[in-house]
């Protein structure tokens, strides 16, 4: 894979003026490194393969060619009537991200005067709206896949006549077990198309997938830029505490927002009404909830109107909270890709961002499992006022041998902080900022 170029202008990446225009309208005043490799090559028609996460600007890079080869095919009477068919198709594993896909596609094209049409499908809503949004067809779907399926099943969409397709979040989608629904839309599809995959990691299902789809790809690897602005803090707390410490670091820091992971549906629950008798109020986002409640809590944890909300990992991936301050594991994830993922809801697109997990003696090997496979190496840190009690030191001891694999990220020197000493990190996300 190559490293991604130095930033240039939306000019010099041969953007037409109505999309230069919108860009500057949403304040992007310089492409991100993805954008600056890859829109070129990909208005020049390549496939493209990104090693990208969400927060490196990755919906822009397939949407901004998308979308003006499409305006550019309607001006000149190229695009094929509509009917039924799409032409751009892209494919993302989760509602939510259907949803924020579809919203940052709608966003880009606001200067084409409705002349492109981008329609969001996926499961938990009922299919009847979405089959009226598709009438006169679309030009853009994003679909999750069992959804689109039902809709072509029932003939209120065709794929025959596909020219782009983008598989968002391919390792994701995969792990959800998408494969045999992705087999078949993609044998739904021309053989000839413009392919792009964007994957977080590339495992071996990615990598065949990459083989069958992809004909002489750009490649590109890029850093999420928000995981260089993140601060990782891990603080031991002793067993039975954790939501006492919670509590007290919400009242204490005023956080703006703050998204906090669990486990399991009934965890949020449970933490919520424990939060609550501490005075701290709370709400949830879990798989239980209806898909209206699920929308209706984002929506309002992104207007900052929910200060507090406990989720499991369905808000692990993909979600663009803006400027979201915080993200604490107040369960660890089991896997230790679920880790990166949820810490990156925090200190993206530059932004600054803070990532804190709280851990007693019982997560301390799982917390370093997290850490070698995620090459970090943090310094475990106790918060002020909630003194260890021996059974963590113990385990620490249990543990030492196992040396650190590199300095603890944001902290520099290797100097162990004292308990009560505050800093910069916790700053700036004041709700009066
Ligand atoms: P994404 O990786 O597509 O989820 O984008 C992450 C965030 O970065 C979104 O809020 C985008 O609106 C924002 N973004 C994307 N490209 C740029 C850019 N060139 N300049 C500033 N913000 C951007």
């Amino acid at each position: 894979m190559t490293s991604a170029a130095s930033p240039s202008t939306f000019n010099d990446l041969g953007l037409i003026p109505e999309l230069q225009a919108r860009l500057t309208d949403l304040e992007y005043s310089q492409p991100t490194p993805i954008q600056a490799k890859a829109i070129p090559s990909v208005l020049a028609g390549s496939d493209l393969i990104a090693g990208a996460n969400t927060g490196s600007g990755k919906t822009a890079t397939f949407a901004l060619p998308m979308l003006q080869t499409l305006f550019l095919e309607q001006s000149t009477k190229k695009a094929a009537s509509k009917g039924n068919f799409v032409t751009g198709l892209i494919l993302v594993p989760t509602r939510e991200l259907a949803t924020q896909v579809a919203d940052s596609v709608k966003s880009y094209s606001a200067n084409f005067n409705g002349a492109i049409k981008t329609v969001a499908v996926f499961g938990g809503v009922s299919v009847n709206t979405q089959m009226q949004a598709l009438r006169g067809g679309a030009d853009i779907i994003v679909a999750t896949p069992g959804r689109l399926l039902d809709l072509i099943s029932s003939n209120a969409i065709k794929l025959d006549k596909v020219k782009t397709l983008v598989l968002d979040e391919a390792d994701r989608m995969l792990s959800l077990g998408f494969t045999e629904e992705l087999a078949e839309l993609l044998a739904l599809m021309p053989a000839k198309k413009q392919t792009m995959l964007f994957s977080a990691t590339f495992p071996e299902q990615v990598k065949q997938l990459t083989q069958e789809l992809l004909t002489n790809p750009v490649e590109i690897q890029v850093q999420s830029k928000g995981e260089s602005t993140l601060v990782q803090r891990v603080f031991t707390v002793n067993k039975g505490e954790k939501t006492t410490v919670l509590a007290h670091l919400i009242k204490q820091h005023q956080w703006r927002q703050a998204l906090i992971f669990v486990n399991a549906k009934k965890d949020c629950e449970h933490l919520v009404s424990k939060l609550e008798k501490r005075g701290v109020n709370a709400q949830v986002f879990h798989g239980d909830k209806g898909q209206s409640e699920r929308t209706r809590v984002i929506e309002k944890f992104k207007a900052g109107e929910i200060e507090v909300l406990i989720a499991t990992d369905i808000a692990a991936r993909g979600l663009d909270i803006a400027k979201l301050p915080v993200v604490i594991n107040f369960n660890l994830p089991r896997s230790p890709a679920d880790y990166m993922h949820r810490i990156g809801r925090s200190g993206r697109a530059g932004e600054v961002g803070l990532a804190l997990s709280l851990i007693d003696y019982e997560d301390f090997h799982h917390f370093r499992i997290i850490e070698k496979k995620n090459k970090l190496r943090l310094e475990r840190e106790e918060v002020a006022g909630f003194t260890v009690n021996q059974a963590n030191h113990d385990a620490a001891d249990a543990l030492k041998n196992d040396k650190p694999m590199a300095k603890p990220e944001g902290t520099g020197k290797k100097k162990k902080k004292k308990a009560n000493q505050e800093d910069d990190v916790w700053s700036g996300w004041r709700k009066s900022k």
